[in-house]
């Protein structure tokens, strides 16, 4: 069962596993655990609605280049479309799909009213002026203005996007309709209208679902070895939160390279570090060089892939040592390297819960700005701890009542919500 739609849109993708049909397997592994009838899971197999725009934009050197942006939303059986907005080369109409896909599951097991999205420009950011950017993100936003608003589908950040786009998307959408509308994104400046704890919020999400899976093992963050791959929005989050908690972060990298530490990284060095190194840990002094495939294979207790799909398969899994792999990513285990590290007693937090903190507090932010009240960080953490935990044991007592692995018993719950959601509202005519 696969969406024909996507794939007659774009027959190329330069992953050798398709990532929308990676989603597909995953829904129907979860359909199939459910028992769900077939016409549901056609209809769950197929997004709502798959918009590609061309973006023209006038470099600042006066030539004039055509992007392509898509938005893909998958469902909106629970409330809004929602779901973030990705800039990075490898962005694929595939990719938008599947990732949308994964925000329907996601939204509806964490418990908040949200349908799934995605969107997404295939461009470097890194090879774009400020200025380009904006004009980028302003005319990307302006095409989708019918398809987007506080009630209909609500943008955030994703890889290569920050509260800066957020802030020019919420300008363009608010001049185009003639007032201010800051509803219509999340991940926005505190300025007008974000929330306190949003930038930490997804590397806070996979410290709590981390610590929560230790706790069930009878241990605690302190001294456990940690290796985590990308040190992004979310690597870097969930490093500092993890070493304010005591554990040892003995690797991290990014695109250029790692950096590894027997005896632990500094990670506030470290951070600093990057900041002055366009991003890159590479070359830190005080730790040893290391690739991004030999940090995936490094003896550990959790290992935490935080930055592209696909990166632990059927060709390292063998390789993985680690006792908890937490995907702060999204997909980045696949289906049969997920089955091969569960079957040897690995425990896989998958990624729908482990990285759903991210969306958790867009929704706060979103629930603030709709009642105009806000909160301090502290009420802020403490919400979205409560719905992280809340969903972390909903998924650990599916997986027991079910004899399922945690990511089986993740999808049942997202999937089965919606299903259930779908089957209450009826198929309209
Ligand atoms: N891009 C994040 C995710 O994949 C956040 C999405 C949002 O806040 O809407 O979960």
């Amino acid at each position: 069962m696969v969406s024909t739609s996507v794939r007659s849109l774009e027959n190329h993708s330069p992953a050798h596993i398709c990532p929308f049909d990676q989603a597909c397997s995953y829904l129907e592994w979860a359909g199939k655990e459910l028992k769900l009838d077939q016409g549901l899971l056609e209809i769950l197999s197929h997004p709502r609605k798959v918009v590609t725009v061309s973006i023209p934009v006038k470099l600042d050197d006066g030539e004039v280049r055509v992007l392509a942006g898509h938005r893909v939303q998958h469902s909106d059986v629970l409330g809004p479309y929602k779901g973030g907005i990705r800039y990075h080369p490898a962005v694929t109409l595939r990719e938008v799909s599947a990732l949308a896909m994964l925000m329907t599951w996601k939204c509806a097991l964490v418990g908040i009213p949200y349908g799934g999205a995605k969107g997404g420009i295939p461009i470097d950011p890194k090879r774009y002026s400020v200025g380009e950017l904006e004009r980028i993100s302003r005319r990307y936003i302006s095409e989708l203005i019918k398809d987007i608003g506080p009630a209909v589908d609500i943008p955030a950040p994703d890889m290569g996007t920050s509260a800066r786009e957020m802030a020019w998307m919420m300008d363009t959408y608010s001049v185009n309709v003639g007032h201010a509308v800051p509803g219509v994104v999340t991940g926005k400046p505190l300025s007008i209208g974000g929330s306190r704890g949003r930038e930490m919020a997804t590397g806070r999400g996979v410290m709590i679902v981390v610590r929560e899976a230790l706790a069930d093992q009878g241990k605690s963050l302190v001294g456990v070895r940690v290796v985590i791959q990308g040190f992004g929005n979310v690597g870097c989050a969930a490093a500092e939160l993890l070493h304010q908690e005591g554990a040892k972060v003995i690797a991290v990298s990014t695109g250029a390279g790692g950096v590894f530490s027997q005896t632990g990284l500094d990670i506030p060095a470290l951070k600093a570090y990057a900041a002055n190194n366009h991003k890159s840990v590479a070359g830190f002094p005080q730790a040893t060089p290391i690739s991004n495939a030999d940090l995936l294979t490094l003896p550990c207790d959790v290992l935490i892939p935080a930055a592209l799909e696909n990166q632990i398969t059927e060709e390292n899994v063998h390789q993985v040592k680690a006792q908890i792999v937490a995907e702060a990513a999204n997909g980045p285990v696949t289906l049969e390297a997920n089955l091969s590290l569960e079957a040897r007693g690995v425990t896989v937090l998958p990624d729908i819960l482990a990285n759903a903190g991210g969306v958790v507090v867009s929704y706060l932010e979103w629930v603030q700005g709709l009642s105009y009240v806000f909160w301090d960080e502290e009420r802020v953490n403490r919400e979205m701890e409560h719905l992280m935990v809340q969903a972390y044991r909903q998924v650990v007592q599916q997986s027991k009542a079910r004899q399922v692995t945690l990511r089986l018993a993740a999808y049942t719950l997202g999937v089965g919500r919606v299903a259930q959601a779908l089957t209450d509202r009826g198929l309209y005519p």
